[in-house]
């Protein structure tokens, strides 16, 4: 039994040694087969793909190039292959300005690049890889982007900035380059102080961004927005007094500090209060002073810097503000601030919008208009007002009809305006007397 178990052992050993020698050959065979087809498929798919080049069906040639380094991921022809016609595509796509197509085949083949060369450490790979990555397809610079490469997203140099032309009452601003606007065409608007200011008032004053209302022989100002929204109210006054005054068109003189308005208070002992405000009635400064005079105190602007404070009637009761250092100066002391020829020029006041730009009467009063600080003429009209603070003037031939110009001296609108007379009314805001009416203009 012991021997025949062992026959039969043996046997089975052998039988089983015989098998696995035939599935060993099997899977061997397998494989070999396995590889061989494939790798026949990939030669065959080569040739196809190469056939869709040579004809310049690339989109094709592309899947197929693919296919093939699926039979072979180390075939290095397939590598190439693609690559050039990666490359044809990428031609043709920013031929057509397609650049979204151009980047995306651009990308595709450097990632199909980058796998060649993971795949077969090709140097012929690499080589074409080096290519792509040195390869630009710049898109010249416009107002808002630099010079860029549409492939790669590199860039070159700074974007050019718009080429912007002023607005005019038809057009915003806009850019003669790339026919981008900004802001809104110039508006020319009749305003009425008493949408402004709803409740009570009887006079007015426009700054910049305010507009302030009072009644006179009321102690105290309302401080309006142009929608018309109350601001602050400011009431100088307190309690008995013996003197009180107000200026509220200083913006448009003085300089400095913001300075839109002023109020002088005393009382019966003569304490007071010399007060600048700025255009929301906020205090800039307050002098308080001593000072016992009968009346109240007259004052004017000397010049843009310089206020000159006088009683009515105490004589030698007198004082000079410098705005610009904040503070009550010796009439020696003063600087000269603006000089002028006053034989050439009745007056002479600084526009708001240049430094170096002069609004001038001339002598004879029969023309007025713009100088530059040599006082070299830049345009005399026979009437005209100072810039307004979005740098619009009203300028006219005859006195009768006014153009609207802008601070560059552009007409933007003719005989807009028919008046008498033009003037300044402060911050944005023309006036026009026609007849015995005043109307008001903002222009922006
Ligand atoms: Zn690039
Ligand atoms: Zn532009």
């Amino acid at each position: 039994m012991a021997g025949f178990d062992d026959g039969s052992n043996k046997k089975k050993l052998i039988i089983g040694i015989a098998a696995g020698a035939v599935l060993l050959a099997a899977v061997a065979a397998a494989l070999f087969f396995f590889v061989f087809s494939t790798s026949a498929k990939a030669r065959k798919q080569l040739k196809i793909a190469d056939g869709y080049y040579a004809n310049e069906n690339y989109e094709e040639a592309v899947n197929a190039y693919k296919k093939a380094i699926e039979y072979k991921p180390a075939s290095e022809a397939a590598y190439i292959g693609l690559a050039k016609t990666d490359r044809a595509l990428v031609d043709a796509y920013l031929e057509k300005n397609d650049f979204d197509q151009a980047k995306a085949c651009y990308q595709d083949a450097i990632l199909n690049l980058e796998n060649g060369v993971k795949n077969t450490n090709s140097e012929e790979i690499q080589k074409s890889l080096d290519e792509f990555n040195r390869m630009h397809a710049w898109k010249a610079a416009t107002c808002t982007e630099p010079k860029t490469c549409v492939l790669c997203g590199i860039t070159d140099g700074e974007a050019l900035g718009h080429e912007w032309e002023r607005a005019t009452m038809k057009m915003p601003k806009t850019c003669s380059r790339c026919e981008a606007t900004e802001g809104d065409p110039v508006s020319c608007k009749e305003i009425y102080a008493k949408d402004i200011i709803t409740e009570r008032w009887e006079r007015f004053v426009f700054f910049d961004n305010s507009v302030v209302g009072f009644i006179d022989k009321v102690d105290s100002f309302s401080i309006y927005d142009y929608d018309g929204k109350l601001l602050k109210e400011v009431t100088p006054v307190q309690g008995a007094y013996s003197s009180w005054s107000f200026s509220l068109s200083l913006q448009k003189k003085i300089r400095y500090n913001n300075i839109a308005f002023m109020t002088t208070y005393f009382d019966k002992n003569g304490k007071g209060s010399i007060i600048l405000y700025d255009q929301y009635g906020e205090v800039v400064k307050d002098f308080d002073v001593n000072q016992k005079f009968s009346g109240y105190l007259n004052n004017e602007t000397l010049n843009e810097r310089y206020l000159y404070l006088k009683a009515t009637e105490s004589k030698g009761v007198e004082f000079y503000i410098d705005t610009k250092t904040l503070s009550i100066v010796n009439k020696e002391d003063m600087e000269p601030v603006l000089e002028f020829d006053t034989n050439l020029y009745s007056s002479c006041e600084r526009t708001e919008i240049n430094e170096d730009l002069f609004f001038v009467t001339s002598a004879d009063k029969k023309s007025i208009g713009f100088v530059d600080k040599n006082f070299n003429v830049i345009a005399m009209y026979a009437d005209a007002t100072n810039f307004n603070s979005n740098g619009f003037a009203l300028v006219s031939k005859d006195g009768k009809s006014y153009d609207i110009i802008d601070s560059d001296f552009n007409v933007i609108a003719e005989s807009y305006v028919l008046a008498d007379d033009v003037w300044w009314s402060g911050g944005p805001v023309m006036a026009a007397k026609k007849g015995n009416a005043a109307h008001y203009y903002l222009i922006k």
